[in-house]
């Protein structure tokens, strides 16, 4: 064997489990393995996880922040105002920077897929070249998706349909889409459904930023539904945001969450801009704006959380942690529960990995040796502390390390170091 992990906790609740690694797969996961690594590691107990996944990511605005000008309002539609303005003004070179640099953060915290949108309505198609370029450099480290953003509206801005054909064969993988920003609702759902077909027609996934509103009428995700069940898409669409499912009426959603079931249909919530752009319209009492995250869990519906900005005309925050974005989504829907705080865990790791239709992902013999080794026993303690992340391995090498996090006292009859673990 390559590497053997000793004593690892395993996010299912597995304890004291060996893995062992060979030519970069995962070749065994079993109690007291007997084969020997070239290289052990001691995990004492802390919990291995498969890596984080972010379900939707701008990688193209990443690090933007400030340029040309800061969000005033901090709304989101000054927010795609602003990123007009900065549009004419991006640079190859600038964004390949910047999206490396990004990357380089997100190794760092162990998050080793990430699904990005990149705008298309920019005529020279800039960022998705810069994108392609970025993806192809960082594939020994990170699986990066990109999704054919038509931010301006695909029938809003006249050159939207033909430029995000010419990304889809420039090599984008999958289709997106913004209904709710379309002039009409009649506008949006007639987009939804020529993205569907076209995306049918190529065999290709689907995720549309979707109802991205506290308007309950804005109901895109009815129409998103109903084409991925007529043709046959289930499994490979997503509805991201989702917001105005936070307003709408509760006998409505009854019926809607059943049908997003039946399509196939999986739902991305971006807890820390949902709770920083949603709910701007309200005096008090202040909607929260993030979408029914345990209603879709419960209704059997996969569901993610993205981290959608950092640094970027529509957020000033971030860094690349999804374990920050657990802890909000967890605080946003109030899943205090142990069982709903698993599940959070999950929506960063596992559920995006099937939403992105991830290959060999998960710890089982024959998958991709691409673990983390956090700073915590658990999965509900590796949010509480937004754990330390000891080791990232890709394809069963160390590519990232982080100290463990301790205090170091000198209180008489206290221990010399405390952690923070119970
Ligand atoms: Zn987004």
């Amino acid at each position: 064997m390559d590497v053997v992990i000793r004593n690892a906790s395993l996010p299912d609740g597995r304890r004291g489990i060996d893995v062992a690694i060979a030519d970069g797969k995962i070749a065994a996961v079993a109690a007291a393995l007997p084969a020997r690594g070239a290289q052990e590691i001691d995990a004492g107990g802390d919990l291995l996880s498969p890596p984080f996944v972010d379900a939707h990511f701008h990688m193209d605005a990443t690090l933007s922040y400030g340029l040309p000008r800061v969000n005033q309002s901090g709304t989101l539609l000054e927010g795609i105002a602003l990123w007009g303005e900065l549009k004419p003004q991006l640079t190859q070179e600038a964004l390949v920077e910047r999206a490396l640099r990004y990357c380089d953060w997100a190794v760092a915290r162990g998050l080793l897929a990430i699904r990005t949108h990149v705008d298309v309505c920019d005529d020279r198609l800039l960022a998705v070249e810069a994108l392609l370029e970025v993806k192809r450099r960082v594939a020994p480290y990170l699986d990066m998706q990109l999704v054919a953003f038509p931010q301006d509206g695909l029938l809003r801005s006249p050159t939207a349909l033909a430029n995000l054909k010419r990304a889809i064969g420039m090599g984008v993988d999958v289709v997106g889409g913004i209904p709710h920003f379309e002039r009409t609702m009649a506008d949006g759902a007639e987009s939804v459904r020529i993205l569907c077909e076209f995306a049918a027609g190529q065999g290709l996934r689907v995720d549309m930023h979707c109802d991205e509103s506290d308007d309950p009428l804005s109901r895109h995700i009815e129409t998103l539904a109903y084409h991925s069940h007529r043709l046959g898409l289930h499994g490979r669409v997503a509805g991201s945001h989702l917001t105005s499912m936070h307003s709408m009426d509760n006998y409505y959603v009854s019926k809607l969450l059943p049908l997003m079931k039946e399509a196939g249909v999986a739902a991305i919530a971006n807890p820390l801009i949902n709770i920083t752009l949603q709910g701007r319209h309200d005096s008090y009492p202040k909607r929260r704006g993030m979408t029914r995250v345990p209603e879709l869990m419960a209704a059997g519906i996969d569901v993610a959380f993205g981290h959608d900005c950092v640094m970027d005309p529509w957020y000033s925050l971030g860094s690349g942690d999804m374990l920050e974005v657990a802890h909000m989504g967890l605080h946003v829907a109030q899943m205090t529960g142990q069982d709903a705080m698993r599940a959070c865990y999950a929506a960063v790791t596992e559920a995006p990995a099937r939403i992105l239709g991830l290959h060999g992902y998960g710890i089982a013999a024959g998958c991709h040796a691409d673990l983390v080794l956090l700073d915590a026993a658990s999965p509900v303690e590796a949010i509480r502390l937004r754990a330390a992340r000891r080791l990232v391995m890709r394809r069963g090498k160390v590519v990232a390390e982080s100290p463990r996090a301790v205090a170091r006292l000198s209180l008489p009859g206290r221990p010399e170091q405390a952690d923070f673990r119970l």
